[in-house]
């Protein structure tokens, strides 16, 4: 027999196809709603100025080399990237409860803090390893934890009938699941929907957590990126370390700072003792070690430099907010277009209440192909749109284009 003749046909990446199908479309005013990256009024990716600054600064240090970076990352970058999303004055810093270690971005940190939890989370004994995550959530999720032998169970979350959270069910599911639980939340901006629980059910989310003595696995992947302030994005992750839940952030400065192909992120897990985050790193070291070895250099030193400089901070803190408003801008005009202009059928308010890079429009998969197929229009089939693909240049177009759809 044929050597790899049971190797089946994977399936192609649904967002990879949906940018080559873009790519290769002719038409002058095709729009790409899919790719889940930050664009300018121009459709252009941008390079952010203080990453600019921080990057000839970098080259031009004679100190800079290529050798490797410790196992465990830049210390420089771990220690600012965790005040960054616990605050300086959190207490898990403040009491060395924080074992951080640098990943290969985002996706890297989920990958490490799954795979530590399946080794060493003390799951009940004789059942399954599972983990509960969001009704939708990043696809991804699915494939890491599959990955690493803990199985994906949902908990409900977005209600298509309001296109908002399914509050109430949300909170029953988290009530009926056995103590000790693991939950994967978004820590803000949740992806694919654009809806976050308000600061009020954020609270009750919490309790129930404490109630039930619930694991969580925080995913940061979009801090500052969703109201344009960093503080104001962590708020929820700051809520549950100070309540002393046990948990784990999984952070990115892909979006935040642009740098999606540096791959620039950390894990931080958070431990009741200062003893417990040594045995904790102890092991992340070793599963970096066997994974990676040890992580990317060029982005950890930018973010490092950048955080931990107050001016070059503060300048970062000014890009962020630029990104953010610009998308801002763009839900509210994307609303007045449908609601005041051309009279959309239906209630559009949910694409201004929405927040962060992604917008659920509430469009049906049909109606979203015909979007692709007529309008040269690119989003994913369950009506995600990515707010950044739109611009002052093109956002009547599409405005008009779902307009059509929809009628
Ligand atoms: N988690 C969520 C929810 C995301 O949306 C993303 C990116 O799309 C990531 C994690 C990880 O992205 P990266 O690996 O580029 O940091």
């Amino acid at each position: 027999p044929e050597t790899w003749g049971g190797v089946p046909l994977a399936p192609p990446d649904a967002i990879y196809k949906l940018t080559y199908a873009y790519n290769d479309d002719p038409y002058p005013e095709k729009v790409n709603l899919g790719v889940g990256a930050y664009r300018d009024d121009n459709a252009k990716p941008w390079i952010l100025p203080v990453v600019r600054k921080a990057t000839e600064i970098t080259v031009n240090d004679p100190a800079v080399d290529h050798e490797y970076l410790p196992i465990t990352g830049l210390a420089q970058f771990t220690s600012a990237a965790a005040r960054l999303i616990l605050s300086p004055e959190s207490p898990a810093i403040v009491e060395n409860r924080v074992s951080s270690v640098q990943t290969i971005s985002g996706t890297g940190a989920n990958f490490l803090g799954a795979l530590f939890l399946s080794r060493f989370y003390q799951w009940p004994e004789g059942q399954k390893k599972v983990a509960y995550v969001s009704d939708p959530t990043w696809v991804n999720h699915h494939q890491i934890l599959k990955g690493v032998g803990i199985e994906p169970l949902t908990y409900p979350y977005y209600d298509p009938a309001t296109i908002g959270l399914a509050f109430d069910k949300y909170l029953d599911t988290l009530k009926s699941a056995p103590p000790r639980s693991v939950l994967l939340l978004h820590a803000c901006a949740h992806n694919p929907t654009g809806v976050d629980p308000t600061r009020e059910q954020w609270l009750q989310i919490a309790d129930v957590v404490q109630e039930r003595a619930h694991y969580v696995f925080f995913d940061s992947a979009y801090q500052g990126f969703a109201s344009g302030d960093l503080d104001a994005d962590a708020w929820a992750v700051r809520e549950f370390v100070k309540r002393g839940i046990p948990l784990l952030i999984c952070q990115s400065f892909a979006k935040n700072a642009g740098l999606y192909g540096e791959r620039v992120g950390a894990l931080h897990i958070v431990s009741p003792t200062p003893e417990a985050a040594v045995r904790i790193k102890s092991q992340l070291s070793v599963l970096t070690r066997s994974v990676i070895s040890s992580p990317p250099a060029h982005g950890a030193r930018l973010m490092a430099l950048i955080m931990n400089d107050p001016v070059l901070f503060g300048e970062w803190k000014r890009d962020i907010k630029t990104m953010a408003e610009r998308i801002i801008t763009m839900r509210k005009e994307l609303h007045r277009l449908l609601t005041d202009e051309l009279k959309t059928p239906g209630n559009w308010d949910h694409i201004a209440n929405q927040i962060g890079m992604f917008s659920f429009t509430g469009i049906t998969e049909e109606q979203s192909r015909l979007l692709t197929e007529k309008a040269h229009v690119y989003l994913t089939t369950n009506g995600r749109i990515s707010m950044a693909g739109l611009n002052s240049h093109n956002i009547r177009y599409f405005a008009e284009c779902l307009d059509k759809v929809v009628r």
